[in-house]
């Protein structure tokens, strides 16, 4: 198992290509996975918030997203292999789904945003398939059909884009409904991907 404590703050001590490869091989294993980005924002507020501590924790990969988070390790006499962004690990991922005819949902964002990130990813990875996307700004109401357009979309891998914590606790909330596989909460990279 690769998860230590970092200054209190559970992380996983895995590379990028590691987290690359757990994660092919949890979709061929059909065993869910979820991921999320550790920084030294939410390492500090996990310590302060146990339910934000016990959500992040239940993750199946915690990465360490920030250098903040290498540096600490480093005071704390852990040498991490490398930092893995959450927003690098996105087009990995998407480019192992294109590979393999893996599905992919996109969730988050304003609809233009989430749009150009779709087409962003089908250009760098032909063959790419987006089998469903959804904007960030769905209500409680709304969640429901949600879930069921993502099951019925049979996406194995699901991005989600509302900012953190509330990804986070969306994710982790729903991940039993949810039929994807693999998950990963990823901030801001909607917007980035859409340039
Ligand atoms: N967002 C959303 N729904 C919300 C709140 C935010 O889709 O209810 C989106 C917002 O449009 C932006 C992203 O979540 O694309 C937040 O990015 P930010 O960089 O603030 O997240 P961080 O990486 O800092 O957690």
């Amino acid at each position: 198992d690769s998860r230590i404590l970092v200054a209190g703050s559970p992380v996983d001590n895995i590379d990028m290509q590691g987290v690359v490869r757990h994660a092919e091989t949890m979709i061929q294993q059909r065993e869910k996975c979820t991921i999320f980005a550790m920084n030294p924002e939410k390492a500090i507020a996990a310590r302060e918030d146990p339910e934000l501590y016990e959500c992040l924790n239940s993750a199946g990969l915690l990465i360490a997203d920030g250098i903040g988070i290498i540096l600490a390790s480093r005071i704390h006499g852990v040498a991490f292999r490398e930092r893995v962004p959450g927003s690098e690990l996105m087009p990995k991922l998407c480019q192992m789904a294109a590979k393999n005819g893996y599905g992919v949902f996109l969730f988050g964002a304003k609809e233009e945003v989430n749009k150009n990130a779709a087409d962003k990813l089908v250009e760098a990875y032909p063959g790419l398939q987006v089998v469903g996307r959804q904007n960030g700004y769905v209500s409680e109401a709304q969640t429901p059909a949600l879930i069921e357009k993502i099951n019925s979309s049979g996406a194995q891998l699901l991005f989600v884009a509302l900012g953190s914590p509330k990804q986070e606790y969306w994710m982790s909330r729903h991940q039993e409904q949810l039929n994807v596989i693999i998950q990963q909460g990823v901030g801001g990279t909607f917007d980035v991907l859409a340039g």
